[in-house]
C-alpha cells in the first residue's frame, strides 16, 4: 500500500515555512534576553508538534468524556506523576491554557465576583492576573494592591500585613513579573494565616529555579501554587496548578469544566518531556548558571554606570532604571534590537513616566545561559549594552554591533535550532 505524498510545511505554505526559517534565524542570531522566554530543547518542541494536537480529551485521566484516550491519559499521568515528584506536590493540574488561565482558575475555585483580592502591583513588578484594574480579575473582584519600599524596591511586608488585616482578602498573591529578589514565602504564609486567606504563590517565572532549589519553594506553605510552564521551566507555552490533596478537588473542577474546554495534549506531551529534563542534575547546574549570569551581568552592567533597581538580583532578572543614563526604556530597547539585544522596555517602581513609555528595561539570563554562555560572554554583552546606550542613535555603531553580536552568538548552539 502506498499512500500519496502529503505536502510538507514548505509545499502547503511557502510563506509561512519562510517565516519559521527567519524566525529560527532571529533567535539563534540575537542575544535573546526576555525575562520570560527560553528556548525548549529539540525534544520538546518534537511533542509539542506531535500527532496529540489532533485529540480531546475533556476530563482528567481516567474519566473523560470521549473514547480513544489510552495513551492521552499516559501522557497526562506522566505528566502529573513527573512534576509531583520534581515539586514535591500533592496534587498537579497540568491543563492550564497557559499562566493567566491557571490563575482564572484559583479565584473560579475560591472566590465569589466582588470578593476582595490582595498581590503585588502592576507598578511594582505584579501581574495583571494578581487584580490589576485592566484585567478581569481587577474588574470583577476588589482589588488592594500592596507595593515596594520606595527606598530599597523591596516588597514591604508591613505594609502586606497593615492591608491585609484591614481588607480581609480571600485570596493573598505572592509573585511577579518584574521582581529580581526572593519571595519570603513563610512571611507571607503567617500574614494569610493571620486573616484567613488563601494563600496563592505564582511562581510563573522562576519556578525552573525552583525546581532546581536555587529559589526557595512555595510548596508546602502557599495553599496553591500556580506557573507557566515555558519561562525559566523551559518547557511547552502552557500553565499549571500545584495544590495540596485538600484543594485538588475544587481546583481540577474550576479548570474542567468550570474555565476551559479540551486540555492541550500536545502541550502536556511537551510538559512531560520538560518535567523529566528538569530532573537531571544537568538541569540543577543550569538553574544556577541562570542566577550566576544574572548576577554576573548585573555587576558589569553597574560597573559601566547602570542603575539597577534594588540594586542587583537574586534571581534570572534584572530590571535596570535607565534614567541615570538619561535615555528612556522604549527607546535604549529599540536601540538595542538594532544592536541584535532583544529585551523589553518596563515600568520601574514610582516610575514617573507613562508605562508605555517608561523609565527602565527588563533584562533576563535563562536564554542565554540554555545556550551555555558565561561569565564571560555576561561582560561582551554588559560592553555591547554600554556602546549602545552611548550611540543610541548612531544606525552604523549599532549596526556593528549587532555583527559582533552575531559572531558571539554563532560560538553558541541554541536548543531546538538546527542550522
Ligand atoms: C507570565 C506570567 C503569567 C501569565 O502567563 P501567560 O502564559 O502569559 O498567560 C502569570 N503570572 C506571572 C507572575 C507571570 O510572570
Amino acid at each position: 500500500m502506498t499512500f500519496p505524498h502529503q505536502p510538507t510545511l514548505a509545499e502547503t505554505d511557502p510563506e509561512i515555512a519562510e517565516l519559521v526559517r527567519k524566525e529560527e534565524r532571529r533567535q539563534f542570531e540575537a542575544v535573546r534576553m526576555i525575562a520570560s522566554e527560553n528556548y525548549v530543547s529539540r525534544a520538546v518542541l518534537e511533542a509539542t508538534g506531535s500527532v496529540f494536537t489532533n485529540k480531546y480529551s475533556e476530563g482528567y485521566a481516567g474519566k473523560r468524556y470521549y473514547q480513544g484516550q489510552e495513551h492521552c491519559d499516559a501522557v497526562e499521568e506522566l505528566a502529573c506523576s513527573r512534576l509531583k515528584k520534581l515539586f514535591g506536590a500533592e496534587h498537579v493540574n497540568v491543563q492550564p491554557y497557559s499562566g493567566s488561565p491557571a490563575n482564572l482558575a484559583v479565584y473560579l475555585a475560591f472566590c465569589k465576583p466582588g470578593d476582595t483580592v490582595m498581590g503585588l502591583g502592576l507598578p511594582a513588578g505584579g501581574h495583571l492576573t494578581h487584580g490589576w484594574n485592566v484585567s478581569i480579575t481587577g474588574k470583577y473582584f476588589k482589588s488592594t494592591p500592596y507595593g515596594v519600599r520606595p527606598e530599597t524596591h523591596r516588597i514591604d511586608m508591613d505594609e502586606v500585613r497593615k492591608l491585609a488585616l484591614a481588607e480581609r482578602p480571600k485570596l493573598l498573591f505572592c509573585g511577579g513579573t518584574a521582581y529580581a529578589r526572593t519571595w519570603d514565602f513563610p512571611a507571607f504564609r503567617s500574614i494569610a494565616d493571620e486573616v484567613g486567606a488563601v494563600l496563592v504563590a505564582d511562581i510563573a517565572h522562576i519556578s525552573g529555579l525552583v525546581a532546581a532549589g536555587v529559589h526557595p519553594s512555595p510548596v508546602g506553605i502557599a495553599d496553591v501554587v500556580t506557573s507557566t510552564t515555558h519561562k525559566t521551566l523551559r518547557g511547552p507555552r502552557g500553565g499549571m496548578i500545584l495544590c495540596k490533596a485538600s484543594h485538588a478537588k475544587d481546583l481540577d473542577r474550576a479548570v474542567f469544566p468550570g474555565l476551559q474546554g479540551g486540555p492541550h495534549n500536545h502541550t502536556t506531551a511537551a510538559l512531560a518531556v520538560a518535567a523529566k529534563e528538569a530532573s537531571t542534575p544537568e538541569f540543577k547546574r543550569y538553574a544556577a548558571a541562570i542566577v550566576a549570569n544574572a548576577k554576573t551581568l548585573g555587576e558589569a552592567l553597574v560597573a559601566r554606570g547602570f542603575a539597577l533597581v534594588t540594586g542587583g538580583t537574586d534571581n534570572h532578572l534584572l530590571l535596570v532604571d535607565m534614567t541615570p543614563k538619561g535615555v528612556a526604556g522604549k527607546p535604549y530597547a529599540q536601540a538595542l534590537e538594532r544592536a541584535g539585544i532583544v529585551c523589553n522596555y518596563n515600568s520601574i517602581p514610582f516610575d514617573p513616566r507613562k508605562p508605555f513609555d517608561p523609565s527602565g528595561i527588563r533584562l533576563g539570563t535563562s536564554s542565554i545561559t540554555s545556550r551555555g554562555m558565561g561569565a564571560s560572554e555576561m561582560e561582551a554583552i554588559a560592553g555591547f549594552m554600554d556602546r549602545a546606550v552611548t550611540h543610541i542613535a548612531d544606525d552604523g555603531e549599532l549596526a556593528r554591533i549587532r555583527s559582533e553580536v552575531a559572531q558571539l552568538t554563532a560560538r553558541f548552539p541554541a536548543p531546538g535550532i538546527l542550522l
